[in-house]
């Protein structure tokens, strides 16, 4: 079945595709096919029924019009159902749209006509014959019964052939439909058209294991002819009944896929299952029906035609055999019918096919299937052997008969010739009676059936019951001349008739029809029962060789593939581990064994290298992530100092600032502070020439007092203008003893509470220097140490200069806690600071280190846990000139 949407982009639907000038693919097979239909009904027909002559031109007279009546409306039919086709294609040709009725219409049509023409042309044959058969009874030639077995055979021969026609029309009109509706989709067209497939498929089985049927019993069972006609008539029916039925419970079956084609409706999981059961059902179906109907004819035969027991036996096994093999070829087309179907359910609903595990695994499918052939084989080898046998005993009897029949004839003929007068029935009476005592006649019985139609007919043996009376069709098929074979299975008979012609005085007489008849092969007694157990024997042991070889091919089939499923679901959930285990054969399977331990290894493989990356990555990861948290903490550090940095220079820059405020105060203080200390002493004398005024007294304290102030205030000033000297720049000659003192000075409010300041000051002369930035570094010194000792008992500071010959040792000295070892090393790092946040910043001694070097001196620090800490800086008296531009180049 094609997919009609496949076409939609190679074949384009409209434009005159010359494919779909489809009228004139019908017109060789259709005449090849009507050959053969003339072929295997006509030519049986005229063979099998054998007209009296007299009948013959008439009817052959009268078979034009009926031939041209059935054709016409044949031919008008067909145009009649085609139609709606043939204006769709003629409309798809101009390129136009195709009208929505119309286009339903034609759809339809390519679905229904092949059944139509199927049972169109079988019905018309039915007709014809059923005329022909009429006309021969109203000439008296035939009886009813003749035209039961004309109609029949007809019947049963049209369907077999026009079975081909339908499949052909079937083809046609499918590849028409696709190039007509590409738009349809392959769900649609299945929904439209599996049903007719079925119900085409099962009528075909039907006719052609019919067909099987009655060739097997025409060439092999050898039954009487008109038996035989008996049973071509029957036979329709049975099988026509038997599929009716069969058809009835296919539309019992497919209700849920129907249901589900039409709305939706139902469980996916029960349709699929439906779908899948179907072919099989519809299988054991038919061997079921065909095995009742079976039945129903041999019993209907056995009682209405006499038919020999055995003989009802055999055509029962054969319809039953041959229904076996009916239904596995069913099977299998009807599993190519619903494939669709399943492959769509399976896609659309994502049905998960491991759990839909039927009863249909492949183990039961192959067992069924392998089952079928060999039954059907077996089956037919035993009936053949049954047949053979039968035949063997029946040719033997024959030939006995031939020879009792030329003895006879040899005897009437001499007692003829030797009579005085012409010869007579009764005279031939009178011989057989003398010769029946006689070899080789002897225990046969001899019928004799006069020409002439006053005589009486007789019948001698028979032993003393007499001989029996022949059966209607026996005594036919004497009367109608020559000579053959005869077989009355009802009574056990067989053997030969012929006609009696005889010679008296060179005169030829036709006497009648003579018959001789031995006791026939029966079927029963004992000498049927050896030979009968063989082929029973035989059958079994055949039956259970091939049995067993094909359950063990099955087995070596299903074990390894359920085995790779195992395995493949296990790899699925990621067991990757265990290797595939192969057969070591390198058929299919085991090649496939191989590709699964391939793929295996190469997922393993995969796997591991993408679990290896996964751990270097891993490690990269955790690696980047410690350098991140490391540089983490350093920026964090980083931002600590650089906050405490700029909360330092904040402070520097205020310090500058204060700085400028304080030299221009200090500046503005100086000239009325120098007014007032100047003018004290003249004031002081002015008071003492006085002379002895009783104020002068407390005058002059006061005097004091304001002397004191002024005096003290001029030092302040002085340290305040040394100290914020804004000539920073410049080189100058700096007194460090000077110097010293005005940071004391400035530090008094520190200094104050109970700290002891000793000063021991060598006569150090001046350096070279910023002074500003020595007074800078004097100023943390001693701050620092009066931080140490703020809580010493006995606090003490000392502070000396000594002098060398080429520089100046300053020491600042403190009985503070010290420093401890482990500090020690870092406290002149910048930022290092062991005091809280606001007392200590961490630079004061980078600071102070800078500026020392910069001054090409050295700084030491000396400390003693628990004892205090002592700094000693040196500074060289140094080289002005140098000093004075690497320090301005630094600046
Ligand atoms: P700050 O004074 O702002 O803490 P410094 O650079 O001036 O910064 O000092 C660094 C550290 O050295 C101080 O925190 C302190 O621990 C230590 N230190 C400096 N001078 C002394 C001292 N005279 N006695 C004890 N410890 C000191």
């Amino acid at each position: 079945m094609g997919d009609a949407t496949e076409h939609s982009d190679s074949r384009a639907p409209r434009g005159g595709d010359p494919p779909l000038a489809f009228k004139r693919l019908f017109v060789v097979p259709g005449v090849a096919i009507t050959l053969a239909e003339a072929a295997a009904v006509v030519w049986p027909a005229l063979a099998l029924f054998d007209l009296p002559p007299e009948v013959r031109a008439p009817l052959s007279r009268a078979a034009i019009p009926l031939a041209a009546g059935a054709l016409a409306i044949w031919f008008a039919s067909i145009a009649a159902w085609l139609h709606p086709v043939q204006r769709a294609v003629a409309v798809r040709r101009r390129g136009e749209p195709l009208p929505k009725p119309l286009a339903s219409r034609a759809y339809r049509a390519t679905f229904r006509a092949p059944l139509r023409v199927l049972l169109l042309r079988v019905g018309l044959w039915a007709v014809v014959s059923a005329i022909a058969g009429a006309a021969l009874v109203r000439a008296g030639a035939w009886g009813p019964r003749d035209v039961g077995h004309l109609v029949g055979m007809v019947c049963l021969h049209a369907f077999a052939v026009n079975l081909g026609r339908a499949a052909w029309y079937g083809a046609i009109l499918r590849s028409v439909r696709e190039r007509l509706f590409p738009e349809a989709t392959r769900m649609r067209v299945f929904a439209d058209g599996y049903f007719g497939r079925l119900a085409l498929v099962a009528l075909g089985v039907a006719g052609g294991a019919s067909a099987a049927a009655s060739a097997f019993v025409y060439f092999f069972v050898r039954l009487p002819r008109e038996q035989f006609l008996e049973l071509q008539a029957l036979l329709p029916l049975g099988v026509g009944g038997a599929t009716a039925a069969l058809v009835g419970l296919a539309r019992y079956w497919t209700r849920p896929i129907d249901r589900y084609l039409r709305d939706d409706g139902g469980e996916p999981t029960r349709v699929y299952r439906r779908a899948q059961e179907l072919p099989y059902r519809l299988a054991l179906a038919t061997i079921g029906l065909w095995a009742a109907a079976a039945a129903a004819i041999t019993v209907t035969a056995r009682y209405t035609m006499d038919l020999d027991s055995d003989d009802a036996v055999l055509l029962f096994g054969v319809t039953v055999v041959l229904a076996v093999g009916a239904a596995l070829y069913q099977a299998l087309w009807h599993r190519e019918t619903m494939r669709p179907l399943l492959a769509h359910l399976t896609v659309r609903h994502r049905l998960p096919l491991r759990r839909l595990r039927s009863s249909l695994s492949l183990r039961a499918k192959l067992l069924t299937s392998f089952g079928g052939v060999v039954a059907f084989a077996c089956g037919l080898a035993l009936l053949w052997g049954f047949i053979q046998y039968k035949n063997l005993v029946t040719g033997f009897v024959g030939r006995q008969a031939e020879l009792g029949m030329a003895w006879l004839r040899s005897e009437v003929q001499a007692a003829i010739a030797s009579a005085a007068e012409p010869p007579t029935p009764a005279a031939v009476e009178r011989v057989l009676l003398a010769a029946d005592a006689a070899t080789p006649a002897r225990n046969a019985v001899v019928y004799f059936e006069p020409t002439d139609v006053g005589a009486r007919p007789f019948a001698l043996g028979g032993g003393p019951m007499g001989a029996p009376r022949l059966p209607w069709y026996a005594r036919a098929r004497m009367r109608l001349g020559g000579d053959g074979p005869l077989e009355v299975g009802s009574l056990g008979l067989t053997g030969v008739h012929g006609r009696l012609r005889v010679q008296w005085r060179g005169e030829a007489y036709d006497l009648g029809a003579i018959a001789v008849l031995f006791p026939a092969y029966s079927g029963r007694g004992p000498s049927i029962e050896r030979p009968l157990k063989e082929l029973l024997v035989f059958f079994v042991v055949l039956f259970g060789v091939c049995g067993g070889i094909a359950v063990l091919t099955v087995r070596e089939f299903v074990q390894p593939v359920r085995e790779l499923q195992q395995r493949a679901d296990a790899m699925a959930r990621g067991e990757l581990a265990k290797p595939v285990t192969s057969s070591g054969e390198s058929d299919e399977i085991g090649r496939l064994t191989f590709a699964l331990e391939e793929m295996r290894r190469a997922l393993g493989e995969k796997l591991r290298s993408t679990e290896e990356v996964n751990l270097d990555l891993e490690r990269a990861v955790q690696r980047r992530t410690a350098d991140l948290a490391k540089k983490n903490r350093e920026l964090a550090e980083t931002l600590e100092k650089l906050t405490r940095a700029q909360s330092q220079l904040v402070r520097s820059e205020k310090m500058a600032s204060i700085g400028q405020l304080v030299a221009g105060i200090a500046h503005e203080i100086n000239n009325p502070v120098n007014a007032i200390v100047n003018t004290v002493g003249p004031l002081d004398d002015a008071i003492a020439a006085l002379g002895d005024v009783p104020e002068a007294d407390e005058m002059r304290q006061m005097i004091r007092v304001i002397q004191r102030g002024a005096n003290r205030t001029k030092d302040i000033v002085r340290a305040l203008h040394n100290y914020s000297r804004t000539d920073d720049e410049s080189v100058v000659d700096v007194d460090l003893n000077r110097s010293l003192d005005d940071s004391l000075e400035l530090l008094r409010h520190l200094l104050k509470g109970g700290i002891r300041v000793e000063r021991s000051y060598g006569d150090v002369g001046r350096i070279r220097g910023h002074a500003g930035q020595l007074n800078q570094v004097f100023m943390n010194l001693l701050t620092n140490a009066a931080q140490a000792v703020a809580h010493t008992d006995g606090a003490e500071i000392r502070v000396s200069t000594d002098a060398t010959p080429d520089a100046v040792v300053v020491r600042v000295s403190d009985n503070g806690p010290g420093i401890p070892p482990d500090v020690l090393p870092r406290i002149f790092d910048p930022f290092f600071t062991t005091k809280d946040v606001g007392e200590g910043t961490g630079l004061g001694l980078s600071i102070v280190h800078g500026i020392v070097e910069r001054h090409g001196g050295t700084i030491e620090v000396d400390s003693a846990p628990g004892k205090g800490t002592t700094f000693t800086v040196t500074l060289p008296r140094g080289d002005v000139g140098a000093y004075a531009q690497s320090g301005s180049g630094t600046a």
